[in-house]
């Protein structure tokens, strides 16, 4: 079955390419919302002339909408990515350079949506059972949190027995089978002013809180369990001879398992003072969770590695740092396999691209695996 996806691909590797150019010349990033109505209308449009299928939209309030279409019967397997980018309208011409093939948000991800319809129109046309019954979720604010659309895509994969995610692999090729997960705090210390001269004795320095506050909390790193956490920004005082009675500082925090995240809230919610007197509050704004290396997130790797195997392709699973919505799925416990879409380099920067010839064997790699699921 790999070869002749992979036959059906490269006869048909103009209109793929066409394809993915047109899509990647309809840009929105996630706050241009007139822009992603327009991306959204394309997407609608692209997966109708390519699958005979009429997509359902869910609109959202902040005009995120999600785009969704099935295909198959069966169990649900969910295909999840994203159709907004990160780069501002215009910023990014589309090119060829070589084997490199550039444009805003051709690698992360167009050219994973892209790949899923036509993973389908390839079933059609080739006559193959995906076995399962394929749901395509796509959305429109990933790339700043997926807000609107969390929910939505909750729903569509509750009873879903995999989700497969084709953004980018890493640089390397490799595919995602764990993504930290993320938080912040926000941390404020009151402490008394005083005149620094005169009262010194009389004040509570805010800032000498903080500073025993900080080297705590950076000490909750802990590299081998993959956790970082790092104080990022920190004020305090407002003149050199005052005792300052206020001192805030932010913290981020990445972390591969929810025992890991667990531990990191205890220990930074109930941080205890140090300076007599002063007093501490702290805002937890929660993140991604992690998207931990499950069994069942391995089983999907050991099918895309075996139908990789047969394409040519060579690659093997990686924990990577940054989330996606397969950090939300995961967490829900559904298996969850990610970066199945391009290969290339640089995602979130003006030297975005995808490697041209790497396309259609990394296309059949996501049509491939999902019969055998
Ligand atoms: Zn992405």
């Amino acid at each position: 079955m790999e070869q002749k996806i992979l036959n059906y691909y490269k006869e048909h590797e103009a209109e793929i390419f066409e394809d993915l150019k047109n899509f990647t010349l309809m840009e929105a990033s996630t706050s241009d919302l007139d822009e992603l109505l327009e991306v959204r209308k394309f997407l609608e449009k692209l997966i109708i002339d390519r699958t005979g299928i009429e997509p359902f939209v869910y609109e959202t309030e902040g005009r995120h909408d999600v785009v969704k279409f099935s295909y198959g019967e069966g169990e649900e397997v969910v295909i999840v990515g994203h159709y907004d980018t990160v780069h501002p309208i215009g910023a990014l011409p589309y090119v060829i350079d070589g084997n490199k093939l550039k444009g805003p948000g051709v690698y992360d991800m167009k050219s994973g949506l892209v790949s899923a319809i036509w993973a389908i129109k390839a079933y059609q046309e080739l006559g193959i059972d995906p076995g399962n019954k394929i749901v395509c979720v796509f959305n429109g604010d990933e790339e700043t949190g997926s807000k609107d659309s969390t929910e939505i895509i909750k729903e569509n994969v509750k009873n879903a027995k995999a989700a497969l995610v084709p953004e980018p692999c890493t640089a390397a090729g490799d595919l995602k089978t764990g993504r930290k997960g993320n938080m912040k705090f926000a941390v404020t210390i009151h402490g008394k002013a005083a005149h620094a001269g005169n009262a010194h004795k009389d004040g509570i320095n805010a800032l000498e809180e903080m500073a025993h506050e900080i080297l705590f909390v950076q000490s909750l790193t802990d590299y081998e369990a993959g956790t970082t956490v790092n104080v990022g920004v920190a004020k305090g005082g407002t003149k050199v001879n005052v005792v300052p009675d206020t001192a805030t500082f932010n913290v981020d925090c990445r972390f591969k398992s929810m025992v890991e995240r667990q531990r990191v809230i205890d220990a930074i919610c109930g941080i205890q003072t140090t300076v007599p007197g002063a007093t501490v509050e702290v805002e937890f704004i929660d993140g991604k969770l992690p998207m931990e290396e499950t069994e069942g997130n391995m089983a999907l790797f050991a099918i895309a590695k075996e139908c990789g195997d047969k394409l040519g392709l060579s690659f093997t699973s990686k924990f990577v740092g940054g989330g996606s919505d397969g950090n939300t799925i995961s967490a829900m416990g559904i298996p969850t396999l990610d970066g199945l879409g391009a290969d290339g380099d640089h995602a979130h920067s003006p030297e975005e691209f995808l490697y041209i010839d790497q396309l259609l064997p990394r296309m059949a790699l996501l049509a491939t695996m999902i019969p055998k699921i």
